[in-house]
């Protein structure tokens, strides 16, 4: 498992030039040079700062679409300190050895109505029967792989040569 440092009132990846100052000059272990200065943070609720993240993820095209952005900063944000949460986001970093993997895709995006139903659907078929019909599989980690702009899912590794 690994905590990655991300500011806990905007969610920006920080490194170490990117946080901000506490009242006494000192850096905050918790926040980004964006959201606080000397001690001191922008007024703003949970709302107003996914739609400010949002623009700027908009302006430096990380984000195509407004209102995708903002939700996924309105299911992010309620788990950082600022906004009432635990601020650990944990998740698993997993390395394998090169694989093949196999499975089923289809091309989708956060905004269409039936995303939900698309993605399931994918995970239904994969495993009503396409799981275990692949051999050769070399690992017990099920991939879900989503690129932007299109979601393509669910996967398994398996090894190439036996
Ligand atoms: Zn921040």
């Amino acid at each position: 498992m690994t905590n990655t440092k991300i500011c806990q009132s905007c969610a920006m990846p920080m490194t170490a030039a990117d946080h901000g100052t506490n009242a006494d000059g000192i850096p905050s272990a918790d926040f980004c040079k964006f959201c606080m200065k000397n001690g001191k943070m922008g007024d703003c609720t949970m709302e107003q700062m996914a739609d400010i993240c949002a623009d700027i993820d908009l302006r430096d095209g990380r984000a195509a679409d407004k209102q995708a952005a903002v939700n996924m900063y309105m299911s992010v944000l309620p788990m950082l300190k600022r906004w009432g949460g635990t601020g650990t986001m944990e998740y698993e970093v997993v390395e394998l050895p090169q694989m093949t993997v196999r499975g089923l895709g289809c091309r989708t995006s956060n905004t269409a109505p039936d995303m939900s139903e698309k993605i399931g659907g994918l995970w239904k078929s994969f495993f009503g029967g396409v799981f275990q019909s692949i051999d050769k599989k070399a690992s017990p980690y099920k991939i879900g792989r989503a690129s932007c702009r299109e979601r393509m899912l669910p996967r398994t590794a398996c090894r190439t040569t036996p």
